[in-house]
């Protein structure tokens, strides 16, 4: 017993940053065994620390660590063991030095922009986005007196040509919400790197079990770890990857100030999601791939549009192979008007009408009524996000189940 009366757990971090331990490791270990951190009652799955503060054994031990001159928790703005363990799961599946965890996907987004710009820089962005990622750039940066352009991220020459004196930041998805455009990171990365510009990447859409942008350069990558990294639809998260440095000295002090901190509930569910990670995003792809190909044909019958990186039809079919492992469960496909998007949701019998993405079950919504529905009729003009748009995340159920929703659905819009 401690002079408090009250016992103390040593942690034993048994994974984690400690490089040497898990350097070798192959990524479906990391995915399960990264970022462990046990107590001295042995428990297999990783603890879950509901608290916000934390009491110290004496004042010294306090001002030592508000000095950080000792390790140790001090408060849950800005430490907690739960968070700190999918912050370590996350980096090493990252490939990154370090990771903070946001409370939500849009948390995340904001925290990386507004760590690192002042008023008078510019960020270029990618006009085809999530709708929040939109108003982030269109709305809330100008309003901080920040300058921003929006490009066609598909054109390499563009990115170039965008970039000007006081350009800070180039941010992107890749593929892109909801038009699955395909950004080349290698090339947009370089450029940034050759102009001192940071490059920030949304790479919600892949996870890390599909695509490791930093693997072609990017600085920055964001997540919401809503969708593919809780992967059962339970849970907001967010999640920033990046150097130590850029995170110690660029992010925290944004983050540790304005608290854009996750529940440690919400962290042990993202955290236990991460292990399954790996099955799912491929098995997802695979499907999303299988139902790609049942649709097209029809859908092209139609005179409508398949978006899908992993069929040989998307302009950027072979860069989005050789960037990621594999394309992800989302796609979309242009069915000509409203009416007869609504007319195919509605038929649905298997397959729920939800925007959410990521997620084991298929998911099926019209994102100019929905996702993109706050923004206006010209900006999604300019994102070719059409009326008739429809977006699906293919979930884990048999595919040949989903194909006959589908081939119902379809008929009843009379595609
Ligand atoms: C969902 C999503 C976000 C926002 O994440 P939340 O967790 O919902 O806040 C940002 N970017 C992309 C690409 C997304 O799909």
């Amino acid at each position: 017993m401690t002079s408090r009366q009250t016992k103390r757990v040593a942690m034993k971090k048994t994974t984690g940053m400690d490089r040497a331990a898990t350097r070798n490791w192959r990524p479906a270990t990391r995915a399960v065994r990264g970022g462990t951190w046990r107590s001295e009652h042995g428990e297999t799955s990783e603890a879950l620390f509901l608290t916000s503060g934390y009491t110290y054994d004496d004042a010294q031990t306090v001002a030592d660590r508000f000095a950080g001159d000792a390790e140790g928790m001090t408060y849950s703005r800005l430490q907690n063991p739960t968070v700190a363990m999918l912050e370590e799961r996350i980096a090493l599946l990252e490939g990154a030095e370090a990771c903070r965890a946001q409370a939500s996907g849009m948390a995340a987004m904001t925290a990386a922009l507004l760590c690192q710009v002042s008023a008078g820089d510019h960020v270029v962005a990618a006009r085809a986005a999530f709708g929040s990622c939109r108003w982030l750039v269109d709305e809330l940066l100008p309003k901080f007196g920040v300058e921003t352009s929006v490009i066609d991220s598909a054109d390499d020459a563009a990115w170039e040509a965008a970039i000007r004196p006081n350009t800070k930041v180039f941010f992107f998805e890749t593929p892109a919400n909801p038009t699955l455009d395909v950004v080349d990171l290698k090339h947009v990365c370089a450029l940034a790197k050759a102009h001192g510009i940071t490059s920030v990447v949304d790479n919600a859409f892949a996870s890390p079990a599909l695509q490791r942008p930093m693997e072609f350069g990017a600085d920055v990558v964001a997540y919401s770890a809503t969708k593919l990294m809780d992967g059962q639809g339970r849970v907001l998260a967010g999640a920033i990857c990046g150097s130590e440095e850029w995170i110690n000295e660029t992010l925290m002090p944004f983050q540790r100030n304005t608290g854009p901190t996750i529940s440690a509930f919400n962290a042990w569910v993202v955290h236990k999601g991460l292990e399954t990670l790996q099955l799912r995003a491929h098995k997802q792809s695979e499907q999303a791939v299988a139902l790609g190909e049942f649709l097209e044909p029809r859908i092209s019958k139609g005179g409508g549009r398949m978006l899908h990186p992993g069929l040989p039809s998307h302009p950027r079919h072979n860069l989005a192979k050789a960037q990621m492992d594999a394309t992800g469960p989302i796609f979309a496909f242009d069915v000509g008007t409203r009416a007869r998007a609504f007319a195919l949701l509605d038929a649905l019998e298997l397959i729920d009408i939800s925007n959410n993405i990521g997620d084991a079950r298929s998911l099926m919504c019209h994102p100019a009524s929905s996702t993109h529905a706050g923004m206006s009729e010209e900006g999604r003009t300019e994102m070719d996000v059409t009326e008739g748009l429809l977006r699906i995340n293919v979930g884990l159920e048999d595919p040949a189940d989903l194909m006959e929703d589908l081939d119902q659905a379809l008929a009843a819009a009379e595609l």
